[in-house]
């Protein structure tokens, strides 16, 4: 009788879970199993090899996979198997650098340096080192640095030639190394050359590993970066078992680091490794893989896969033409809710979107709907450094006493005030008994800072009193909009190198468009008192609070389309298919980027199940600009058979496809309405109708009114008239 760890495997799983070969590659596309067979191979390797829990090493993407992967190991098993080393990499590393701190030469207690913290400390010992800030930037010596580490390298190991940038760099790594040391701190990318070292180093914990691990397991080892490739070489050097498993057209994290190469490296370095490809696909129907198929061959040097499905064909992929992002994130929302009125539940449901950006507005109409989401490894928008930042200005400027705020930007960006000149502010705050704003000038009145700390001070309150008198005259988004320039946030945040930077500026850019879009009157009656800055505020705090589903709730799942790696919805909806959107603009020019982009894409088609939606908009307001972004060039990969264009606005523009253009959903006009008739609103004015949703008291009808916009108002208490 089959073994019960083998039922429901198909044959190239079963000899994949089975295989005694001392090193395995799984090489394989989407949803073909690949986490199935890790899972099963570890059970498999206990139960039948009667390896020991203790004697495994199990390499996943991010500590949720961990988790459920413990999980399923335990199911499978029927007992608990803590004595398992799975987690990521970078918790691995943490794990080992605990338990041999001393032979990795870092102190017992030794802290874990968080980004921000890292820079902190770069800044510091450029000026200890007489560094200009503005000529030598720390942002950029904190990425000269980790990018040194990825790669393995220490101050000594880099030729810098008489270069006077590289030698500079390297005698701020050295130098940023030894504080680090003083204070017994470990940052991100140090954890992992870290753990390195202390294997490479220390032959008696090298070989008691190597003894240890008898197998090895690495999943998405597409992404791993070059130390995490070194350290896996060396506690599986051949004499344990290896198993790695992979999917080069699931490579996105290129831009940190990640090598496909890496593949090639292991087939390589393992000569005789077997090699098991899976192709069928177990995850979503027919017409869902065929779609990442055609898209994903237009790549070129790809290792080359066939991927199918006895599964049905499925629904037709819908795509969604908006009149704006709002439109958009409505549709979706509304989309949803049909969904869970028949009977689903909305944790099975994800939104999915390139940019961290374009959550504000999906948030916004899921809130709306009363819908419970959850932002997954991210940030939900109103809670992000960035916009909390600019906030703070703009609190301090309605209101000096918000100590909070005070505290948030009296030194962001930098600009010369010590911890204990703020220290220094604070006892008098609480001697005087007033607010830290009183306080700072008191402190400058009766001389009691350094110079540099009261020019700085002053400095500070001159700004605020300038960001005053500058926009008094301005609208709430254009005094954002000031308040970011004015501030030198944007500056600050766009010496982060790469994404990071510009997924802040990104949202920066969005936070001025929430405020443009921002309506007092939709501000529940009793807060109609309140000033636009006011209430804005008062938006993005309660934004901010506890709305966020928990997550152990049954809610939506939004991330971008990075973080939704190996995981599997039975429905998604994929936001923003528009050119410059997604492909990124960053990445259009370069074939090697836009290649990747094209990669995330299918990562993303090839997270829906049963049913993926494709939704864009013909008008978007982002990154603060106003554009009419042309359909993403992947919608057009994906032969015009597979998709079902929905399109309920009324307006007239080219169609996505030549196919035609197809209303949707008809208009329910008992009411005796029409769309496109013309109206009139009390308030708001002439505008077009555009659309109704829903039926009966509760219908709704989408306006798009001359001066003021587009609008969504429940026809009954609307108190429309036609015109
Ligand atoms: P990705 O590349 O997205 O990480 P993957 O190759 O790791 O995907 P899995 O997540 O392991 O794929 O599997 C995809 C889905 O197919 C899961 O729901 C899994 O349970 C199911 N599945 C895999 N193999 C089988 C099988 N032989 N029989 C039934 N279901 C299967
Ligand atoms: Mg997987």
């Amino acid at each position: 009788m089959e073994h019960p760890i083998l039922h429901f495997l198909n044959d190239a799983q079963k000899a994949a879970v089975t295989s005694d070969a001392a090193a395995l590659l799984v090489l394989a596309g989407a949803g073909s199993g690949k986490t199935r067979v890790l899972v099963h191979r570890m059970a498999w390797l206990i139960q039948e090899d009667h390896l020991s829990p203790h004697s495994l090493l199990a390499v996943t993407f991010t500590n949720k996979a961990a988790q459920e992967m413990k999980g399923r190991i335990e199911g499978l098993l029927g007992r608990p198997a803590n004595t398992l080393w799975i987690g990521t990499f970078h918790g691995l590393a943490h794990r080992l650098l605990r338990t041999h701190a001393r032979d990795a030469r870092l102190d017992e207690n030794f802290q874990i340096l968080d980004s921000d913290d890292q820079l902190r400390i770069i800044k510091r010992v450029m000026k200890e080192l007489g560094l200009d800030e503005e000529e030598w930037q720390p942002k950029q010596a904190q990425w000269f640095i980790n990018a040194k580490k990825d790669d393995g390298l220490r101050p000594k190991d880099i030729a810098h030639n008489g270069d006077l940038y590289t030698a500079t760099m390297c005698t701020v790594y050295q130098a940023y190394e030894e504080a680090c040391a003083q204070g017994g701190l470990v940052d991100f990318a140090e954890l992992l050359l870290r753990a390195f070292e202390l294997l490479r180093d220390n032959a008696h914990l090298r070989v008691h590993y190597q003894e240890r691990f008898q197998h090895v397991l690495v999943d998405e080892f597409q992404d791993t970066n070059a130390i995490q490739y070194a350290w896996i070489r060396l506690i599986a050097n051949g004499r344990n078992r290896i198993t790695i498993v992979g999917d080069d057209d699931q490579s996105i994290y290129g831009w940190r680091g990640a090598k496909i190469e890496n593949i090639h490296k292991f087939q390589q370095d393992y000569s005789g490794a077997d090699t098991i490809r899976l192709e069928q696909n177990y995850r979503s129907t027919n017409t869902i893989l065929k779609a990442a198929n055609s898209v994903i061959a237009n790549n070129n040097d790809r290792l080359g896969k066939n991927l199918w499905t006895s599964g049905d064909e499925g629904e037709p992929i819908s795509l969604y033409t908006a009149f704006n992002e709002q439109e958009e994130a409505r549709y979706v929302a509304a989309r949803i809710e049909d969904w869970v009125n028949q009977g689903n539940s909305y944790n099975e449901s994800a939104i999915l979107y390139r940019s961290n950006a374009q959550s504000r507005v999906m948030e916004e109409a899921l809130l709306q709907r009363q819908i419970p989401y959850r932002i997954y490894g991210g940030l939900r928008f109103f809670e992000r450094a960035e916009v909390k930042d600019t906030l703070a200005y703009l609190r301090l400027l309605s209101n000096r006493n918000n100590d909070a705020a005070f505290e948030r930007v009296v030194n962001t960006p930098t600009r010369g005030l010590g911890l204990k000149s703020i220290e220094n502010i604070r006892a008098t705050a609480k001697v005087q008994n007033c607010s830290l704003w009183d306080a700072s000038s008191h402190v400058i009145e009766h001389g009691l800072l350094p110079a540099r700390a009261k020019n700085a001070l002053l400095g500070f309150q001159t700004l605020l009193k300038n960001m005053d008198d500058e926009t008094e005259e301005f609208e709430l988004h254009q005094k954002i909009e000031f308040i970011i320039e004015a501030s030198g946030l944007l500056d600050m945040y766009l010496k982060e190198k790469g994404e990071k930077g510009l997924a802040r500026k990104e949202n920066l850019q969005e936070l001025v468009t929430a405020a443009r879009n921002f309506d007092v009157a939709e501000v529940e009656e009793e807060e109609q008192e309140l000033t636009p800055v006011q209430a804005f505020l008062a938006h993005a705090s309660l934004e901010a609070g506890d709305t966020q589903a928990e997550s152990y709730q049954d809610c939506v799942q939004l991330m971008t389309l990075h973080s939704a790696k190996g995981l599997e919805f039975p429905l998604v909806f994929i936001a923003g298919v528009e050119e410059k959107l997604f492909p990124h603009q960053m990445s259009m020019e370069d074939p090697d980027s836009l290649a990747e982009e094209r990669r995330l894409c299918y990562v993303g088609i090839t997270r829906a199940m049963k049913k993926l939606y494709l939704t864009h908009a013909e008008k978007r307001r982002m990154f603060g600009k106003e554009s009419y972004p042309s359909l993403s060039r992947f919608v057009r990969e994906i032969p015009a058979s597979l998709i079902e264009e929905v399109r309920i606005t009324a307006q007239v523009s080219q169609p996505a496809f030549s196919s035609g253009l197809g209303l949707g959903q008809q208009a329910d006009d008992s009411h005796g309405f029409q769309l496109g008739q013309m109206v009139e609103h009390p308030r708001f004015g002439i505008g077009v109708i555009l659309n109704f949703e829903g039926s009966g008291p509760q219908t709704r009808i989408h306006i798009n009114f001359e001066s003021a916009g587009p609008k969504t108002l429940v026809l009954a208490y609307a108190k429309l008239s036609a015109v």
